[in-house]
């Protein structure tokens, strides 16, 4: 029999049963009960912890954080939550703050020490701007090589038709490297919902990108945009590589027109990410995913001219899901983890994710029994894996 690389000895699964995992290069070889798994050339202990996953980070903004930075303290809007608004504070604040790449490498360390090895961050593509965010962030992209996975969405932070000749950066942007096209409230920010879509999904389909929108807009506002995605989603055969990114929406809807709306959804193949954030409305996980409508989720803003919470832990993540969504059964509590997991990876359409023969050996160490017990106490002093190598520990990136 072959030596073993790597053994990850004494590993608690799912199934609450303690198993050997054996990696070489950097995939799973095999599962197997504990004290079975052989020789191998390297073992590491993992002395009985629950052995889970990577999160899935699928919704950040690593170029407008300010975590590690300077605090800077929220403004409120004039007149109640304006985006317009929001976005001008953000000008300000980010002509105070350090350099892009030194924040955006605090931010993605402390969401690689947390555990999440896969992301997918939106980065401001637009007439203001223009692709410098973009550049900057596809540098940093290229350091962290090995250590964690990053999608990158072009997003129009002013508006696709409102900010001149962002249509044509946004085609740029994926030229230069972006993986999707993004999109930001067709109705109420833009005012053109056909003249917004048209934009987005025709970059879509010329460069054969996937895409993921963020929708803010209440009500029924919102449900009419989400008829509108499904529709062209379906029109372009484009099922199961469009994200609809807060969908809050969906939260202000009666129960019955919510599970009407859910089956377009999910019949069109369209992904809802939801953080669960503040006091805002939001999609109603369960009924959601009863429907069949992939969850998943994401950080969204840390530290930054949005809001100045997030602590880049997804598994934190789940618990604030779980806890708005009151979910209080095992059942539930392993759905909320769910969010952060298998559904950040179907959303994120990844190759070899989870703990299976095969799969890559990207996971975490969690200090607790089985999951539902992982997500109401967050336990930290994790140990987190990429393709089986130490990448970080006690909630620190090691290099
Ligand atoms: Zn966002």
């Amino acid at each position: 029999m072959a030596t073993i690389e790597t053994l990850f000895k004494n590993a608690r699964l799912r199934d609450g049963k303690v198993h050997d995992i054996a990696v070489d290069k950097g995939r799973i070889g095999s599962i197997v009960p504990a004290g079975s798994g052989g020789h191998a050339e390297a073992i590491v202990d993992i002395a009985g912890e629950l052995l889970v996953p990577c999160f899935v980070e699928g919704h950040i903004h690593l170029d407008t954080s300010f975590f590690g930075d300077a605090w800077i303290p929220h403004k409120p809007c004039l007149n109640g939550f304006d985006v317009h608004e929001r976005v001008a504070f953000q000008a300000e604040n980010m002509a105070q703050a350090a350099a892009m790449d030194e924040r955006a490498r605090n931010q993605l360390d402390l969401c690689i020490a947390n555990g999440a090895l896969q992301m997918r961050s939106h980065v401001m593509v637009d007439g203001s701007v223009g692709l410098s965010s973009l550049e900057t962030i596809l540098r940093v992209r290229e350091e962290y090589e090995g250590l964690i996975d990053i999608q990158l969405v072009a997003f129009p932070q002013s508006g696709i038709l409102k900010s001149p000749g962002t249509p044509e950066l946004m085609d740029e942007a994926i030229a230069l490297g972006a993986n999707l096209v993004g999109g930001l409230d067709p109705l109420s920010f833009d005012r053109d919902i056909k003249g917004h879509l048209d934009v987005v999904f025709g970059i879509a389909e010329r460069r054969g990108v996937d895409v993921d929108i963020h929708l803010h807009d209440a009500g029924t506002l919102g449900a009419f945009t989400i008829e509108e995605i499904c529709a062209r989603t379906t029109a372009l055969g484009m099922q199961g590589r469009v994200a609809i990114s807060h969908a809050y929406g969906l939260g202000d809807l009666s129960s019955d027109a919510a599970r009407k709306i859910a089956g377009l959804i999910a019949t069109s193949g369209v992904s809802i990410m939801t953080n669960a954030p503040g006091s805002h409305n939001f999609p109603p996980v369960a009924l959601l995913r009863s429907e069949g409508v992939v969850v998943f989720s994401g950080s969204d803003n840390i530290r930054d001219s949005w809001w100045p919470y997030g602590d880049g832990d997804m598994l934190r993540r789940a618990e604030i899901i779980g806890y708005r969504s009151g979910f209080y059964t095992d059942r539930e509590l392993c759905a909320a983890f769910d969010v952060v997991t298998m559904g950040g990876a179907h959303a994120l359409r990844l190759d070899g994710y989870g703990i299976e023969i095969g799969a890559k050996a990207d996971f975490v160490t969690l200090a607790a029994a089985h999951v539902p017990e992982a997500v109401v106490s967050v336990p930290k002093g994790r140990r987190v894996f990429k393709a089986g190598r130490l990448v970080a520990e006690n909630g620190s990136v090691v290099r």
